[in-house]
């Protein structure tokens, strides 16, 4: 019987057992759920500083927040409507001390118990940037010329379990967002699109910049898809990885007016704020610059090194 693998996912299968065996990830025994080792969190963490200095000199806020957020801010963000299938929802125990009981039989045999477990009324952050935008909306209208935030590095939760290293089900999001009328917040896409092109190629990586589509959900989501690439809403940087297509690594978003009004952001004059946000995959560029530059950072060519030098 001839039981071939598809070629992607043997070159998955290999990239992902070299990472292993190098220490660059710790397996958990679920995909696309992976500790990192010492080597591969200098080269994340390198990324990220490498991006903090870049956006340094606009001044951002640098608020943070937890990878957890209220319910309702997933709702009203419209994440349910698009995205149903990515979400992660907090449920937890509240029954009796009988249910209890039974809970524990059921794990001791190996049983579903998941009938125990009721809704929290928090869920797993998808994207970075959604606490932002109610914390904004609660403290009052912008300020004339918008805001700037730089959310830094936060843990986001997608999920899609693969055998692809490059898709994991918790990762860091490096977002920044900007708020205000359309011409701040565009001018302010087009510069950092502009900025990681130059940041992609002193690493060295093959990066190409393209108009994207969000993977929406159903047959409604392929209308919006088609509907965001038209307005150019949604560009990419995409890089070779494990797969034959590209991986999107970087990703920079014009939102209109969707989270303004959705929450309620006002500009200085009362109209609903404009926003767009940018969203680097620190795991991604990490596992990105290893498939490019060798397993091990002490080999990697002194451009390399230097860019990340200060901070590898
Ligand atoms: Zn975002």
């Amino acid at each position: 019987m001839n039981t071939t693998i598809p070629p992607d996912l043997r070159t998955q299968q290999e990239f992902l057992s070299q990472l292993i065996d190098c220490k660059h990830l710790i397996a958990s025994g679920e995909p696309g759920v992976y500790g990192r080792g010492m080597e591969f969190e200098r080269v994340r963490t390198a990324v990220d500083s490498l991006i903090t200095s870049i956006s340094a000199p606009d001044c951002p806020e640098t608020p943070r927040f937890p990878p957890i957020i209220p319910k309702s801010t997933l709702e009203k963000a419209g994440y349910l409507k698009s995205f149903p299938n990515l979400c992660g929802a907090v449920f937890s125990f509240a029954g009796k001390e009988s249910a209890a009981v039974d809970l524990l039989e059921r794990v001791k045999r190996g049983d579903d118990w998941g009938m125990h477990l009721s809704m929290t009324d928090v869920v797993l952050n998808p994207a970075a940037c959604y606490p932002a935008y109610p914390a904004v909306a609660r403290r009052g209208p912008l300020p004339p010329g918008g805001i700037l935030l730089d959310l830094g590095a936060s843990y986001v939760f997608r999920n899609e379990p693969s055998p692809d290293p490059a898709r994991l089900q918790v990762f860091h999001q490096r977002e920044m967002v900007r708020m205000g009328d359309t011409d701040d917040v565009l001018q302010w896409r087009e510069l950092w699109m502009s900025r990681a092109t130059t940041i992609f190629a002193r690493l060295g990586l093959d990066a190409k910049l393209d108009v994207a589509s969000d993977p929406f959900f159903g047959r409604a989501g392929k209308l919006l898809a088609n509907s965001q690439r038209a307005q150019n809403l949604k560009f990419e940087v995409l890089v070779p990885i494990a797969s034959t297509e590209r991986t999107a690594v970087a990703s920079f978003n014009y939102h209109q007016e969707h989270f303004g009004s959705a929450f309620g952001i006002r500009l200085h004059d009362g109209g609903v704020a404009n926003t767009a946000c940018l969203g680097f995959g620190l795991e991604r560029i990490s596992l990105a610059l290893f498939r490019k530059h060798g397993l091990e950072t002490n080999t990697w060519s002194s451009e390399v090194r230097d860019q990340l030098g200060n901070w590898l």
